[in-house]
């Protein structure tokens, strides 16, 4: 696998002026680093279309934070594949720890929604990761196994082409989120890998395998430098594009 995957989720932080400079920005640097970098970026829905245009013929891909399973339906608040179909979202970020902690979603629902997304063709990016009291208990990998298995159910190998995994230990994530040691990330991405080995087989090899939570300017290096680390999904670091510009390059050094 030689390419790599570096994106950010803006969360619920950006105008619709503050994204559209951001992106502008962003623009700009991806042309100038390697095309072994795919790079994306997540908005928030005000975003989407201001995003698409200013993306236009860019490298630059772009997903958005969360949907529903159905098309269509009785369902307020919510915004269905159909509609992100026909915006032109390259993927779909599923199953967030915000979104598992702040509004109960479960693997089972993330389930739903990586089934649309691929009866879509929008690739899911599906956030996993066990928290604080999980690691404490030393469940990390079967939480870890069990949230992969649920949520992938009844997804062919074809169709686990399209799949991005990222790993976000949830007690790494966001500002009060302790670093985690790249030794961990380490084991962790080599049991998933074999995670995914034994859905998908062969298939299970290729798929991306991210990495997330307080990645920052003094540590992308250690983890994009694990085996098994296929890409950075970065919150805060990511949020200006100095700073990413930053990450961004040194990455593009590295893959060359
Ligand atoms: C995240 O919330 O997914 C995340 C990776 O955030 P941060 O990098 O800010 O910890």
């Amino acid at each position: 696998m030689n390419k790599i995957w570096v994106g950010t989720n803006w969360k619920m932080t950006k105008t619709i002026e503050e994204g559209i400079a951001y992106t502008k920005d962003l623009v700009d640097i991806s042309k100038s680093i390697s095309s072994n970098i795919n790079l994306f970026i997540i908005p928030s829905y005000t975003l989407l279309i201001p995003v698409r245009e200013t993306i236009e013929n860019t490298n630059v891909l772009m997903g958005a934070q969360n949907m529903h399973w159905k098309d269509a339906g009785a369902f307020t608040g919510e915004i269905s594949p159909r509609m992100l179909d026909e915006i032109g979202i390259d993927l779909i970020e599923l199953g967030h720890s915000e979104r598992r902690q702040y509004y109960n979603e479960t693997d089972m629902d993330i389930n739903k929604k990586v089934l649309a997304a691929l009866n879509y063709q929008i690739k899911p990016l599906v956030c996993i990761g066990e928290n604080k009291e999980e690691k404490e208990h030393h469940i990390s990998k079967e939480t870890l196994a069990s949230q992969l298995k649920i949520s992938l159910k009844d997804v062919n190998c074809e169709q686990a082409n399209e799949l991005l995994i990222a790993y976000e230990p949830v007690w790494a994530i966001g500002e009060h989120g302790e670093i985690a040691e790249s030794d961990y990330v380490a084991e962790i991405h080599a049991f998933l890998r074999e995670t995914l080995g034994e859905l998908f087989g062969e298939v299970g090899i290729d798929i991306p395998l991210l990495f997330g939570g307080s990645v920052n300017q003094d540590n992308f290096m250690d983890y994009i430098q694990v085996p098994d680390v296929n890409g950075l999904f970065i919150g805060r670091s990511a949020w200006d594009t100095e700073s990413f510009k930053v990450i961004l390059n040194k990455l593009s050094n590295y893959v060359g």
